[in-house]
């Protein structure tokens, strides 16, 4: 699994500025859907080599201003136990605070690696960034400009040196020729209840891999004549025939399963609506690029009126993702958990398509001969063929000459195209434009 790195800090360090900075790179991806680019919290990086997933805990909760305890509250203190690496961020134009010191203690007592970043050091020599924060017993700090993008890559390179190189990484569990689930969604919005509906449904068998240790997070089963893995993502443990998880709510875990399921099953609470956490972790998964099915639970005990309404409103939220299909479930009293199964099945098929070339390239042809791309300046952009370029999610890459000047709106156009025609429903898709031979 990828390394995770968590941020932490007092308000108004530079956390966030940093965490745009360490997931630019992929900011293309998510930039068209409204809301989801502010405030975002996690995200996908990669400088130089390595890859990471990074945390940034500024938005956990609310800010407690003052105060021993809550100078960092549980889920921030949480997704620090768990983090592979903590990034500590102070202010250099500030200088050491008596907060920094709170914190600082309290990482010192979780035995993680901590690396300390004086930040807002643009133009001043190091030794000046650094001299006052020595006291914090935390090492020697790297000093940067989060916002002017100094020494970046230095930290990145100093607080990944234990892990590996993207090639050596081991084959993901995404490799494997089966269906690889995860279940996600913010607390309790019905997780736990939905994995024992479905491995208690008579039919499905769930078997223990020989040779597990407690910290396997791998739950083979079978369902009808096929084979799934689950992703635990919060401790499931078997206790006699029901399913309890240990383990609270988790962020960095629930990353982690994300990224290496390749069907996410995201769980959202009818009854509740959806919250910001909702739409993080559904930008998490976008930007991923996990296929997906929608389920949205607790649609018991609701009358007519407040379905219509209930389902308006998701429908209207979840637009950004309208590629997925959504069910509308009761995980308590089963009601249509079965046809999630199928779902789950066939967002699998579409993400692990393969479109040969001549076909792929006959039906960008087709699109193109119905409607031109727009001109750009003086010449028209010229689409020859496209080939795929990946898969999980797909990626169909269109060559030609020009391509720079191929508006958004084209693309989408291709997107859906591409989409209708090959019966790539649970999905995303990406294209890409690729000008030369
Ligand atoms: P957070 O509350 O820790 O997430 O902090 P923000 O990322 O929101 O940054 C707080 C303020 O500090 C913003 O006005 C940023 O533009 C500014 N800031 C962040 N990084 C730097 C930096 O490297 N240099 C300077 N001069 N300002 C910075
Ligand atoms: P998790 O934190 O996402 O794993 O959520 P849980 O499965 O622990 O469920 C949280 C609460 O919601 C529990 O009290 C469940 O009984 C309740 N719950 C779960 N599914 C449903 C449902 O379909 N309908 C209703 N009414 N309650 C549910």
């Amino acid at each position: 699994m990828k390394p995770t790195l968590v941020l932490v800090g007092r308000p108004n360090v530079g956390k966030s500025t940093l965490f745009n900075r360490l997931t630019r790179s992929r900011d293309a991806i998510v930039a068209d859907i409204p809301g989801l680019t502010r405030d975002r919290h996690y995200g996908h990086g990669r400088l130089g080599l390595k890859p990471y997933l990074v945390v940034d805990t500024g938005g956990f909760e609310p800010v407690v201003k003052s105060g021993i305890l809550h100078a960092m509250a549980r889920q921030t203190l949480q997704a620090v136990d768990e983090a592979d690496v903590v990034l500590f961020i102070v202010d250099g134009r500030q200088g050491l605070a008596s907060q920094d010191k709170i914190i600082a203690d309290q990482l010192r007592k979780t035995g993680r690696k901590i690396i300390l970043v004086v930040n807002k050091a643009e133009g001043m020599p190091y030794s000046t960034a650094a001299v006052e924060f020595h006291e914090l017993g935390l090492g020697t700090p790297c000093v940067v400009s989060a916002l002017h993008g100094e020494h970046l890559g230095e930290l990145i390179d100093f607080a990944l040196e234990d892990y590996p190189y993207a090639e050596d990484i081991e084959a993901e569990p995404g490799q494997e020729k089966h269906p690889v689930i995860a279940i996600a969604g913010r607390p309790n919005v019905g997780k736990s209840t939905l994995i024992n509906t479905l491995l208690g449904e008579e039919r499905m068998i769930a078997f223990d891999q020989p040779g597990t240790t407690r910290d396997s997070i791998y739950i083979d089963f079978e369902y009808g004549q096929r084979r799934y893995t689950l992703i635990d993502t919060a401790g499931l443990r078997r206790s006699g025939k029901v399913w309890e998880t240990v383990e609270k709510f988790s962020v960095v875990k629930t990353l982690q399963s994300i990224e290496a399921a390749n069907v996410v099953v995201l769980v959202l609470d009818a009854q509740s609506g959806i919250s910001e956490q909702d739409a993080h972790i559904a930008g998490f998964i976008l930007e991923t690029g996990r296929a997906l099915v929608i389920a949205i639970n607790k649609w018991d005990g609701m009358d007519d009126y407040q379905r219509d309404t209930t389902k308006r409103e998701f429908e209207r939220k979840l637009a950004f993702l309208n590629f997925a299909n959504l069910h509308y479930i009761s995980a308590l009293y089963g009601n249509g958990v079965k046809a999630l199964m199928p779902s789950v099945d066939a967002a699998y098929t579409a993400a692990m398509a393969h479109i040969p070339t001549p076909k792929l390239t006959r039906v960008m042809l087709a699109a193109v001969a119905k409607q031109q791309p727009p001109r750009g300046g003086v010449s028209r952009p010229k689409l020859r063929y496209a080939h795929q370029g990946g898969e999980n999610p797909p990626l169909i890459i269109v060559h030609g000459s020009m391509l720079d000047h191929v508006p958004q709106t084209y693309r989408r156009y291709l997107e859906n195209t591409f989409r209708d025609v090959f019966e790539l429903k649970g999905t995303p898709l990406r294209v890409e434009f690729r000008t030369g031979h």
